[in-house]
């Protein structure tokens, strides 16, 4: 059995006075939830105030961060490395998020180096596929997410996979309130499973699904209820306390049936 994971992305969204009051709402609403791994993960800028204020409401909420550099240290200017993130409390780390690859250019390639480099530093990966409207309209999900995928196993093989976590995130479902259906999130999904699967069924087998792509509070639990669904990163509805906590509690009580 999977345990959920549902993960915030505040993106460039944040000041000292909504971290504050974003994690202590937060604390707040999860009090007693229990069955579901729940993240955050603020701008970097803000890891420092995030991991005191977790700190402070004793709160489970994980702490995670939106991006990597693929360097620990050196002339790399503007920045920031897993250790630095490590050294804030950071462990769950989003990579590949389609707004990084369209804005910066991040190839395949390129974010499955840095998919290595979270390992080799102990950090748990929130590796983020894919597709465009287009390629969904032309039939291509499954094909552009094998690609993805592929790319990891091809260079660092199936074994990457352990304990990392995958967010399927169709690029026309993001921030736009037109969310995949359930059934065909589940269908992509289980193609997903099903790829790793080829090269090893227990990797397969624990291996987190999350669906990211307008989930708000009236669909999470569509999502949650299909077997291949394993939690949701959520962009948005992260922002507030009371839809984020709910989201998170639908997780929770659909993995326990
Ligand atoms: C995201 O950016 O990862 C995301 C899923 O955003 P939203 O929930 O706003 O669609």
């Amino acid at each position: 059995m999977r345990r959920p994971v549902v993960m915030g992305n505040w993106k460039l969204n944040g000041s000292k006075n909504m971290v504050t009051e974003l994690i202590s709402g937060l604390s707040r609403e999860l009090q007693g939830v229990e069955g579901v791994d729940v993240a955050i993960a603020p701008p970097t800028l803000y890891l420092d105030l995030a991991e005191r204020m977790l700190g402070e409401s004793s709160s489970n909420i994980i702490l995670g961060a939106q991006n990597t550099d693929l360097n620990n240290s050196g002339a790399f200017t503007g920045d920031t490395s897993p250790e630095m993130l490590k050294d804030f409390g950071a462990s769950h780390i989003i990579i590949g998020h389609s707004e990084r690859r369209e804005y910066h250019n991040e190839s395949d390639q390129f974010v499955a180096n840095k998919f290595n480099f979270l390992k080799q530093n102990g950090l748990t990966p929130v590796f983020c596929i894919g597709e465009s409207e287009a390629q969904n309209a032309a039939g291509e999900t499954e094909t552009v997410c094998a690609r993805q995928i592929n790319a990891v196993i091809d260079s660092f093989g199936v074994e990457a996979f352990e304990n990392a976590i995958i967010a399927y995130e169709p690029i026309w479902a993001i921030g736009t309130g037109k969310a995949a259906t359930a059934e065909d999130a589940q269908r992509i999904h289980a193609s997903i499973r099903a790829l790793i699967a080829e090269q090893s069924q227990s990797i397969a087998e624990q291996v987190i699904i999350q669906y990211g792509g307008s989930v708000k509070p009236e669909n999470a639990q569509a999502y949650f209820s299909q077997p291949d669904i394993d939690g949701a990163l959520v962009g948005g509805a992260s922002l507030d306390a009371k839809s984020f906590a709910e989201i998170a509690k639908a997780a929770a009580k659909a993995k326990a049936l």
